[in-house]
């Protein structure tokens, strides 16, 4: 009311002074350079009142919404009961808990922990982004950090809660360790020091307590003042999903969507070895996609296998490569997929010759559990899938061919995997001292040791091989029943 009072007084006031023949244009224009630069320094926030990057989330996460992390929900809950007995806390004078760190890879419910964690104490959630506080200008970060802290009591005494969690996504942007930026590092060590400030200032009679939470993918990068006690007290591990863990998040992101009768869920959680929440999210999402463009009422397994080669390779591509080629990229693919079974039975999933992202095609492998330990035997039969696709090229076509580019590279990182972990025949080694030309003849040896034995195992199998190469052609693709098949008929024969 009273800004339209004033603003209707102006407006007169300048009616007047045309009117005594006045020139009103200089006073115009300095009241429009004002309005102009309280705009940009309030509004959009320049000098530290960015309202507009805050956000409340809207649906709320429970922690039952978040899959395979067992043990960083249990860790967060525990940390969590300081805020919801902060009464007891105070009686036992112990220091409130200020912040929780979430470290772990892109994608696996950091950001969804810190929600769930807010709706567990009944929080208020503000949330933000390390680079959200990075501006050119000198104090713009630090006050900015203010702004978020006021923000988070004002928010939660207007909502007439107790406690406040703000979540500040990739910290690491916002508290690299003090000095290492090469430019406005001034800046950068300011606005550190405030979100110090800020987290000291925390106290266990406030009226509003403010709990951070924060993530990163780069726990190394943060200065140490902030990981000392009393800061960021509590580290929480955000891991990749365990095969367990995979089926779980596969389950949460699949209840709401028709799922075929066919779909076995566990069989894509063994094939995601690697897959973060995010990727499995992906995947249910785009085997609904697919379905839904052939019109069909359910999700069925096949949408799935597809989703996952999508989400891993990318798009299939239109490219179409000469009869020639398609089948060399056949011969080159059943060569691993042979390999693969009969090395380890049933071990491959699907064979396609569909090309997608930098692939021809590709051999989707099916391990049996997750493992993180391997033996030298394990490597070895390894290195031998990996070149197995160009030895079945040499074995049926008479050449090899660049294809199998990426398969060296990935049997010479086996073969240093093999050396470093003091597996070969150079024993245990220092990895520092080991000389270029030393390296060199031990990984050529591994690989012509292994690629003799695959080239007698495929060629003791050449017309599997030539079978199974041929039916590729014939239909772009095999799944793991049929290449049981093959080989089951080739026993029998
Ligand atoms: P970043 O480090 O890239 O910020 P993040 O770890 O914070 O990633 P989120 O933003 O929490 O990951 O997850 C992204 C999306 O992936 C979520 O919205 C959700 O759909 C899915 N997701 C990730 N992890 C899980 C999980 N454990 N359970 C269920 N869904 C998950």
């Amino acid at each position: 009311m009273i800004k339209e009072i004033v603003l209707g007084m102006l407006i007169g006031l300048s009616i007047f002074l045309v009117w005594i023949g006045y020139n009103v244009l200089p006073i115009f224009l300095l009241v429009l350079l004002g309005g102009l630069l309280y705009f940009t320094i309030f509004q959009k926030g320049l000098l530290g009142n960015f309202n507009a990057n805050l956000y409340k989330p809207s649906g709320g996460i429970s922690f039952e919404d978040i899959g395979g992390q067992d043990i960083a929900k249990n860790e967060l809950k525990e940390a969590l009961e300081f805020l919801i007995k902060s009464e007891k806390v105070k009686e036992m004078g112990i220091r409130p808990l200020k912040g929780i760190l979430l470290t772990g890879p892109p994608g696996t419910g950091k950001t969804l922990l810190a929600k769930a964690a807010a709706a567990y104490t009944d929080s208020v959630f503000v949330a933000t982004n390390g680079s959200e506080f990075i501006e050119m200008y000198a104090g713009v970060g630090a006050q900015r950090v203010r702004s978020i802290f006021k923000k988070a009591r004002d928010l939660a005494l207007a909502e007439k809660k107790n406690s406040s969690i703000i979540f500040i996504d990739e910290i690491d942007v916002l508290a690299n360790k003090r000095g290492t930026h090469k430019s406005s590092h001034m800046e950068y060590d300011q606005t550190l020091n405030q979100l110090l400030v800020e987290m000291d200032g925390i106290r266990n009679d406030d009226k509003v307590r403010i709990l951070v939470i924060a993530a990163t993918n780069r726990a190394d990068m943060l200065d140490p003042a902030l990981l000392r006690p009393g800061r960021f007290d509590r580290q929480v591990k955000v891991d990749l999903p365990d095969k367990k863990g995979r089926l779980e998040i596969l389950k949460l992101h699949t209840r709401n969507k028709p799922l075929d009768k066919d779909v076995d869920l566990e069989a894509i959680a063994g094939e995601t070895f690697g897959f973060s929440g995010a990727h499995l999210e992906s995947i249910a999402n785009e085997a609904a996609i697919l379905a839904l463009r052939e019109n069909r009422d359910k999700i069925s397994q096949r949408h799935f296998r597809e989703a996952v080669d999508k989400v891993m390779l990318g798009e299939k591509l239109n490219n179409k490569p000469s009869d020639e080629e398609i089948y060399r990229v056949a011969v080159h693919e059943a060569g691993h997929a042979l390999a693969s079974e009969l090395i380890f039975p049933n071990s491959v999933s699907h064979v396609t010759i569909t090309s997608r992202g930098n692939a021809l095609g590709y051999t989707r492998h099916n391990p049996k559990d997750d493992s993180y330990l391997y033996t030298k035997e394990y490597l070895e039969n390894q290195i031998q899938i990996f070149l197995a696709g160009s030895a079945a090229e040499q074995l049926l076509l008479g050449n090899k061919s660049t294809g199998a580019t990426n398969d060296f590279q990935q049997a010479v990182n086996l073969s240093k995997q093999i050396i470093y972990s003091g597996l070969s025949d150079l024993g245990v080694i220092s990895e520092e001292d080991l000389s270029k030309d030393v390296l060199h003849e031990e990984i050529s040896r591994i690989i012509r040791v292994e690629e003799e034995k695959v080239k007698k195992l495929l060629n003791r199998n050449l017309h599997i091989l030539k079978n199974m190469a041929d039916q590729l052609r014939r239909n772009e693709s095999i799944v793991a029943e049929e290449i049981s098949q093959l080989i089951n008929d080739s026993k029998c024969a």
